[in-house]
């Protein structure tokens, strides 16, 4: 079965409300869709978002990489030698991580169809249910006690709350939260590198004596700062996750290593696709630590290969995976389907994704 065409486009999907984080303000999506089809009439999808704040990956920076670099490396090749077609796309260029994703996503698309299994069979998977939480943007504390309070309404139990930007104020938003929800929703929070060392000891603190019920506290430093964290760590009892200090493989070796978190947050985009994905769950299981799957701002194409990843993993015990649910409208057909919280895998082969409305394929011969 070999790659025969490799086409790139831009899905636009306006956000209901702006996405809003310490690095950045996002009104909507407009990712990289990538579709790779194959002698025998198969066709694989994969998507990046342009996360330039945090990956350094642009649009033109995503397609420069797969038209200029990938693409003529993955031409002709015969997907029956998967591991050689993987190591084509990691080796081809460096970083790139978003780039990667998406083509890896299309590539394992494509290869769990050649054998007939849903994607994450492919990746030794089990059944599972998976429910996640939903992300609340940093905002004025009434504003975002407004919206936790509305999340809570339409069935979420976790609720992800976005903070970073000021911790005093940061505090002011959590009492607002915690106010509207009362105390049985677990937070989850999300300072995207935004605290300092100091203050955040002293805010974890305070926000555990007054029974604040936090999940965890993700990425409160620079994601640079990994002695830093470590500091945090041994000073709270609060759970720690990095995500922004997590991209490739060997920065979770040297998360573990250097025991600078409890936990680590996987995502395709950060570290270039499936294949890194799953070698990061294997290194948090063989050192004992647990690992939540996480995504950029993505359509449900990309959410439900990170579903699918998962799966793949009993390390794998949070889901962050509720970006599609922040989408004005769903352009995706089949894929994982939302009940509330709650996420189901699609039954068919591959990705499951059937089809996607309103991509702009790029013009040209990209054959
Ligand atoms: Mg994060």
């Amino acid at each position: 079965m070999k790659i025969v065409k490799i086409d790139t486009g831009i899905l636009e999907v306006p956000l209901k409300k702006p996405f809003i984080t310490a690095l950045r303000t996002v009104e909507k999506m407009e990712n990289i869709i990538v579709r790779i089809q194959t002698d025998n009439g198969l066709k694989g999808y994969g998507e990046a978002p342009p996360t330039a704040a945090i990956t350094g990956d642009t649009r033109g920076a995503i397609t420069g990489a797969i038209h200029e670099v990938l693409k003529p490396l993955l031409m002709g090749k015969d997907l029956s030698d998967f591991s050689s077609v993987l190591d084509l796309v990691q080796k081809g260029i460096v970083r790139n991580t978003s780039a990667k994703a998406a083509l890896e996503c299309a590539l394992y698309d494509l290869r769990a169809q050649q054998l007939k299994l849903p994607l994450y069979r492919l990746l030794n998977g089990a059944d599972r249910e998976l429910e996640t939480d939903v992300t609340i943007s940093v905002n004025e504390p009434q504003e975002m006690a407004e919206d936790s309070l509305r999340a809570v309404g339409e069935g979420f139990r976790i609720l992800k709350i976005k903070v970073g930007k000021d911790i005093v104020k940061d505090l002011d938003r959590l009492k607002e939260i915690r106010k509207a929800v009362g105390n049985e929703i677990p937070l989850r929070l999300d300072a995207n590198q935004g605290w300092e060392r100091k203050e955040a000891v002293t805010a974890i603190k305070l926000l555990e004596r007054e029974g604040f019920n936090l999940d965890f506290v993700e990425q409160p430093l620079k994601a640079w700062d990994l002695k830093g964290m470590k500091e945090i760590r041994n000073q709270v009892s609060t759970t720690i996750v990095a995500d922004e200090s997590l991209f490739s493989p060997g920065d979770a070796l040297r998360i573990i290593e250097e025991e600078a978190a409890d936990m680590m947050n996987i995502k395709l985009m950060k570290c270039g696709g499936i294949s890194q994905a799953v070698k990061i769950a294997t290194l948090a299981e063989v050192k004992g630590m647990k690992c939540m799957v996480g995504c950029m701002l993505e359509s449900k194409l990309a959410v439900t290969a990170a579903a699918h990843v998962a799966l793949s993993s009993p390390v794998i015990t949070k889901i962050d995976l509720d970006s599609p649910l922040l989408g004005s409208e769903d352009p995706i057909r089949g894929g994982i389907s939302y009940n509330k919280n709650k996420i189901t895998l699609p039954t068919g082969y591959g990705l499951g994704i059937e089809a996607i409305d309103g991509v702009k394929w790029h013009e040209g011969d990209h054959s």
